[in-house]
């Protein structure tokens, strides 16, 4: 399944990504995951996303599709692939489907602003892998640690109040306009994110058709 992950900043993409990768056998490639390593290993690519990301604002399509047509030309992603957060705007949509790359599902998690700033303060990421966690609804075993590599973690510098309002804003005027896109392609389908991991997680199972059948 080549399925695309999209929502608001703090919606649940990088959580329930790596929840639907274990299930369904495949990777997840998440484009803030590639910018921040990037950013890190101080690249060329990195030097230039580091202002707009923590701005707030989109890296420029030309460089993230450049970024994203690679990994999707590796081998591994012929059994399938989980994007999340690309593509981010009606230009990048295009250039996924003019490369031929073809999407089986677009799912949409749906949450409201006003939960997203909360959601965003107590969000946590292992400074190693990268791994998403929140304090209050998904903590590692032993605080501030990575329960997979034990790695560090830490608050990402564009979680605060406003970067994050700038995202949404961001968000809403570019990335939004992308379901009407694969809805008229039949592909989008939505769930809801909701305060408990668990909920969402049952969520985007139905959404997709990937419920267990109920025990009889
Ligand atoms: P979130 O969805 O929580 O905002 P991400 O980790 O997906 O976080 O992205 C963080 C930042 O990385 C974005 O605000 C943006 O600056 C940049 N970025 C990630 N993906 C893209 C993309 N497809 N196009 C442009 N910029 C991107
Ligand atoms: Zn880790």
């Amino acid at each position: 399944m080549n399925l695309v992950l999209m929502g608001p900043p703090g919606a649940g993409k990088g959580t329930q990504g790596e929840i639907l990768s274990k299930k369904l056998g495949i990777d997840t490639i998440s484009t803030g995951v590639m910018l921040r390593s990037a950013i890190k290993e101080g690249t060329e690519i990195g030097k230039l996303a580091e202002q707009y990301i923590n701005d707030g604002k989109l890296v420029p399509d030309e460089v993230i599709v450049g970024i994203v047509k690679e990994r999707l030309s590796k081998p591994d992603c012929e059994k399938g692939f989980i994007l999340d957060g690309f593509p981010r705007t009606i230009a990048q949509a295009k250039a996924l489907t003019e490369s031929g790359v073809k999407i089986d599902k677009v799912l949409s998690l749906e949450v409201e602003d006003e939960k997203i700033v909360e959601r965003l303060s107590s969000r946590r990421e292992c400074s190693k892998c990268g791994a998403p966690y929140n304090v209050i609804s998904n903590k590692p075993a032993e605080e501030g640690k990575c329960d997979k590599c034990g790695g560090q973690l830490i608050r990402r510098a564009d979680d605060n109040p406003e970067t994050i309002q700038n995202r949404l804003d961001v968000y809403h005027e570019q990335t939004e306009p992308i379901k009407d896109y694969y809805a008229a392609e039949g592909l989008l389908v939505t769930a809801k994110g909701e305060e408990l991991l668990e909920d969402t997680t049952r969520n985007v199972a139905k959404a997709l058709g990937l419920e267990e059948p109920d025990a009889v």
